[in-house]
């Protein structure tokens, strides 16, 4: 079996693991309790925290621990708004191709009465700093745009956009998600105010994740209770969850170079492939992606169709369109980029992980060409498409 979906979620590292289980076993106490027991639970988050925060370039007090990628986006987005709204400030900056828990974050926000401007991503699937700048009103309260996509892979310019939000003193958020651990990240360097990061991600634990805040930018809790992260995200700390995700990002940032000299050949090497395939695109730029991220349509398919098939041939994917029970809406991503309905169907997302071999790259080229073949064998659309009576889009 090849497990090709870790944009979706990774397989726990045995570091993540065993930092777990001993987090469990030995840290037990609540690290609001003052006794000994208490206090080492305390210690280990404590440590926890300098380690994150010692890996994006950041200082330990600047991190806030959440459950998860959702909760810090919304954190992020939700806590920036209010206090805008409070000086009057009602207009946020995104991109049409942002993950869901900050579109409909922002669209809650709209039904609240902000003003939502999402620039649209170029073919490529990125933006420019320019177009950010240029959105740019005296009443923008936040810009919030992703680090990589988790559909097509695709890094933007991260840095340059950082800049323009900082001269212009809005509050720059960046959802880092499919990010962190996998490219180089200094948030001081980039001119990054606040970043959502979680740790299923990069081999660490589902449910566990952290919100980086830069020292003088304001931030509320979302969630209210007890004091805990110092009154920025209430409920008992989830020790194992945060020890083990400080575990796992070590473990990522130390192999990110080696990593990225073993996917980055693997995945031209599918790439090349498939884009053999008459009638196919890669989705998003050819250099500004993830090590692991292949994204590709093929003209006269169903996405869901090629997925099942690769399924029994032993590839797990996806097909990066959300697929709600009854209703097969094309992803809002590749929408984003200009591909039409019909050619967003046919979409396949791979999103391979350290352990791939050469071979298994050949065998999912092999695998991905014959069943696009087999499934355009009885395609109507195909057939209109073949005879004339259509016109390819996909050259
Ligand atoms: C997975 C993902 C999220 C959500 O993170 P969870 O920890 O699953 O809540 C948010 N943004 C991006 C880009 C993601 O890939």
């Amino acid at each position: 079996m090849i497990y090709a979906d870790n944009a979706a979620t990774t397989k726990m590292s045995e570091t993540a693991i065993n930092a777990m289980i001993s987090a469990m076993k030995d840290t037990y106490g609540n690290p609001s309790s003052l006794y000994v027991t208490g206090q080492k639970a305390k210690e280990a988050i404590e440590e926890a925290r300098e380690k994150i925060a010692s890996l994006i370039g950041a200082r330990a007090s600047e991190i806030i621990f959440t459950g998860g990628g959702s909760e810090a986006d919304n954190q992020a987005i939700v806590s920036t708004a209010r206090l805008g709204a409070k000086s009057g400030k009602k207009h946020i900056i995104s991109t049409a191709f942002e993950h869901h828990a900050v579109l409909h974050t922002l669209e809650k926000l709209r039904k609240e009465g902000f003003e939502i401007t999402l620039l649209d991503v170029h073919e490529n699937g990125l933006i420019t700093a320019e177009e950010v700048e240029k959105a740019i009103r005296p009443d923008t309260c936040l810009v919030t745009i992703m680090y990589a996509n988790n559909e097509i892979g695709t890094i933007q310019p991260i840095s340059e956009i950082g800049a323009v939000c900082r001269s212009h003193k809005v509050p720059f958020h960046t959802d880092a998600v499919q990010a962190v651990g996998h490219v180089p990240i200094d948030v001081e360097k980039q001119n990054i105010d606040m970043l959502s990061s979680s740790a299923h991600k990069y081999h660490g634990p589902k449910g566990v994740g952290f919100l980086y805040v830069k020292k003088g930018v304001r931030i509320t809790s979302l969630i209210e209770g007890g004091a805990q992260e110092n009154g920025k995200r209430a409920g008992t700390e989830n020790v194992p969850g945060i020890v083990s995700m400080a575990a796992a990002l070590e473990e990522a940032v130390r192999d990110l170079e080696k990593n990225r000299d073993h996917l980055i050949p693997i995945r031209d090497r599918i790439i090349e492939g498939l884009d053999a395939i008459p009638h196919s695109a890669l989705n998003g730029d050819r250099e500004k992606r993830l090590p692991g991220n292949i994204n590709f349509c093929f003209e006269g398919i169903e996405g869901e169709s090629l997925l099942l098939l690769l399924d029994d041939k032993g590839i797990e994917a996806s097909s990066g369109s959300a697929c709600t029970s009854g209703s097969l809406d094309p992803s809002h991503v590749l929408l984003a980029i200009g591909r039409v309905h019909d050619v967003a169907h046919g979409s396949l997302r791979l999103s391979i992980g350290e352990d791939i071999t050469e071979k298994d790259a050949d065998y999912i080229v092999d695998s991905v060409k014959e069943v696009v073949g087999y499934l355009r064998s009885f395609s109507p659309v195909w057939r209109d498409l073949v005879s004339g009576k259509t016109e390819f889009i996909l050259k």
